[in-house]
C-alpha cells in the first residue's frame, strides 16, 4: 500500500509535473487516485509506468501524463459537471471525479462499465454515473457539459457531443484522418453554432467506434 503511495507520488512528479501539468486540482487527484486498482492483479506492479496499460475486451487505460494533460485541457472547475467518452478501466473518470462536482461516463462494453462501477463504489467515488452506450451520441438527459473529455480517437468532434457543451465548455478529444494518428483537439463553445479549435499535438488513442467515430471493426 504504502508502496503504491510512493511510486504514485514518484508518478507525479517524473512523468506529470515534469512535463508541465500545473493544475492544483489536477496534481492532487493524480496524487490521490490508486491506479493499480484500475489494473489486472497480474500487471498492478506496473501500474505507475510512464504509458498505457491493457486492460480487458482488447482496450487500454491511457497513459498518466495522457490523463492528466487532458484533465488540466478542459480547465476544469470544481463546480463543473463533465462527460467522459470512452469509461475503460474508469481510471480517468475517477481522477476527473476528484476535481469537478460530477462526472458522467459512457462506455460501448459492458463488461468494462459493469467493472468500472465497481470499482468506483469500493473506492467510495460516489459522484460518477455510469451508462453503457454509444458515447458518440453524448448523453442528452444530463447535458449541457462544462467538459466532455473522449478517451478513444475518432476522424472528427461528433455533433452531438459539440451540441451538449454549456455555452464556454470544453470538449477535449483525439480526432485524425486514420485509426492510427490523432491529433489532440479542445474545442471551446462560443456560440449556438460557434466553437473555437485549438491543437495540442499529435497523440495515438484506440479507436472511437459508433454512430459519430468509426465504423464497429
Ligand atoms: N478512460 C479510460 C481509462 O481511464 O481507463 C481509457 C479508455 S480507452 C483508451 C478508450 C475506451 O473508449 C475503450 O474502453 C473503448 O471501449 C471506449 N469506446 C470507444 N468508442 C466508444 C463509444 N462510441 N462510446 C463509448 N465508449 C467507447
Amino acid at each position: 500500500m504504502e508502496e503504491y503511495t510512493e511510486l504514485r507520488r514518484r508518478m507525479v512528479v517524473d512523468q506529470i509535473s515534469s512535463r508541465g501539468i500545473t493544475n492544483a486540482a489536477v496534481l492532487s487527484a493524480m496524487t490521490d487516485v490508486p491506479r493499480e486498482k484500475f489494473v489486472n492483479e497480474n500487471i498492478r506492479r506496473s501500474a505507475y509506468t510512464d504509458g498505457p496499460l491493457p486492460i480487458a475486451c482488447g482496450q487500454t487505460i491511457s497513459q498518466p501524463y495522457m490523463v492528466a494533460l487532458m484533465a488540466e485541457l478542459l480547465l476544469p472547475l470544481s463546480t463543473d459537471v463533465m462527460l467522459e467518452v470512452g469509461t475503460g478501466s474508469g481510471y480517468a473518470a475517477a481522477v476527473l471525479s476528484r476535481v469537478v462536482k460530477k462526472v458522467y461516463t459512457v462506455e460501448r462494453h459492458p463488461d468494462l462499465a459493469e467493472e468500472a462501477k465497481k470499482r468506483f463504489a469500493a473506492l467510495g467515488y460516489n459522484n460518477i454515473e455510469v451508462h453503457i452506450g454509444d458515447g458518440t451520441l453524448g448523453w442528452a438527459e444530463h447535458a449541457p457539459y462544462d467538459g466532455i473529455l473522449v478517451a478513444a480517437g475518432g476522424p472528427r468532434a461528433p455533433r452531438p457531443l459539440l451540441e451538449q457543451l454549456a455555452m464556454g465548455g470544453r470538449l477535449v478529444i483525439p480526432v485524425g484522418p486514420t485509426q492510427m494518428e490523432q491529433v489532440l483537439t479542445r474545442f471551446i463553445r462560443r456560440g449556438e453554432e460557434q466553437w473555437d479549435e485549438e491543437t495540442f499535438g499529435e497523440v495515438r488513442f484506440v479507436p472511437l467506434i459508433g454512430a459519430g467515430g468509426w465504423q464497429v471493426q
